[in-house]
């Protein structure tokens, strides 16, 4: 009660904000996540790896909005990109432009795809990638997992699919759990399994080689449509997760930075699977949006993609983010706190008994008063974490602000040992 009596004592201007928000957007709000109780902290601006809210303070971005804001607010090479583009080319002009060949070819090269198509967002390439499966094998009935998130109507979080339409199309398994992933998956009515290789919003929970090898032998041995969601994860190596595990999914879905910090989305891989999307071909599938292959997107994510994350920049990045989290891991040890994640992302988990094993998102009863009370103390720290607790490296993040981090969790865990 005290840290929330300090947090409005802090954020007068957000609360006026919110209150007129509130008059607008349901609840204030258009991004559900982003609602934190009494009300949310609202940013002013971004530069770099900080953010700066309504009522002045600064703060280091671990947020890093949510994997997209990989390049940070304001890299130089991006703006000069979009100025260019608004410039000299112009918005979205309603047909197809060079420069989406050149984005698909680097995608595909970086990803190892034979085709790819755009769209707006993560969820909207799940949704195509979905339909181009339906349509290939003619089976609806897709294999998903408990604690899975492939976007805004496609939230799987306690066994259930919220916000959707048809229960029926669904077969809901449990993460890391590969022998019931074979028992689900191979049957006859399963036209594809869509999976993340580590689940972000579920937790940042890594899949275990075991569990991940098994979806892609089941789904291949019946032939459904194996769909790997790396809009989250792509960003963890050159080549994206599937490299790094060593998988050869059928479709993958991407998101988030690979459009520069804009809205994007894609979806692609074996030839065979996007053809069903040729429209020169009889009775293919329709795939539109407004917005596609817009002018701004398609140059901010070209140049981010070939002249900022370079492989070697992954590589390095992903490393950092590995020492990050074994520092917490080991500043945590002992305590009901545990991190998850691989490379550049981070989950941080406050069990309610202690538990620190976490494999799915079953295996854990968090601790929210707790969770709560770290987000609101290390806020006034000067960090910006999202509540959930998943966090997300910025690229040239100072290592002394990873090291202020790893201090204050360690001070957090110290001044409330009674607690943790
Ligand atoms: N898939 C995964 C794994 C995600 O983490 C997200 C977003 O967080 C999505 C899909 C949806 O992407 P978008 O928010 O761009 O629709």
């Amino acid at each position: 009660r005290a840290a929330r009596q300090r947090f409005v004592a802090r954020n007068p201007n957000s609360g006026k904000l919110f209150g007129k928000a509130a008059e607008y957007l349901p609840g204030g709000n258009t991004r559900t996540l982003l609602y934190t109780a009494p009300y949310p902290v609202f940013m002013k601006k971004g530069e770099h790896y900080q953010v700066f809210d309504e009522d002045g303070h600064a703060y280091t971005d671990f947020v890093g909005e949510l994997t997209a804001g990989l390049y940070g607010h304001s890299h130089p090479l991006i703006k000069k990109t979009l100025i260019d583009t608004i410039n000299n080319i112009g918005l979205n002009l309603g047909s197809t432009i060079a420069q989406e060949t050149a984005h698909a070819k680097l995608i595909c090269s970086r990803f190892h795809l034979d085709k790819v198509r755009f769209t707006n967002s993560g969820t909207e390439a799940n949704l195509h990638a979905l339909a181009g499966a339906r349509k290939f094998t003619g089976k609806r009935k897709v294999a998903v997992f408990s604690g899975g998130y492939h976007g805004a109507v496609l939230g799987f979080w306690d066994g259930v699919q919220e916000n959707g339409v048809d229960q029926d199309d669904w077969v809901i398994g449990r993460y890391n759990d590969a022998g019931l992933a074979k028992r689900l998956i191979e049957k006859d009515d399963i036209g594809a399994v869509l999976v993340e290789g580590m689940q972000g919003a579920g937790g940042c929970i890594p899949g275990t080689k075991e569990f991940l090898m098994q979806i892609q032998e089941s789904a291949k041995k019946i032939g459904a449509v194996f769909i790997l969601d790396e809009v989250m994860t792509s960003r963890l190596g050159p080549s994206g997760l599937q490299a790094i595990v060593g998988l050869k999914p059928d479709l993958t879905t991407f998101g988030k930075y690979l459009g520069g910090g804009l809205a994007f989305g894609a979806f692609g891989g074996r030839e065979d699977i996007m053809a069903v999307y040729d429209p020169r071909s009889p009775g293919s599938l329709a795939h539109s949006g407004t917005f596609n292959n817009n002018t701004l997107v398609m140059h901010a994510g070209f140049t981010a993609l070939s002249e900022i994350y370079k492989p070697e920049v992954a590589v390095e990045f992903n490393r950092v983010g590995d020492s990050f989290r074994t520092s917490l891991q080991s500043v945590s040890k002992g305590t009901k706190m545990s991190v998850t994640g691989l490379g550049s992302i981070c989950g941080i988990h406050f069990s309610q008994n202690g538990q620190t094993e976490i494999s799915s998102r079953e295996s854990i009863e968090e601790d929210m008063p707790l969770k709560d009370l770290f987000y609101m103390e290390l806020m006034e720290n000067g960090f910006w974490i999202n509540k959930r607790g998943s966090m997300a490296l910025i690229l040239g993040t100072p290592q002394s602000e990873l090291d202020r981090f790893v201090e204050c969790v360690e001070s957090f865990l110290r001044r409330h040992k009674s607690l943790v």
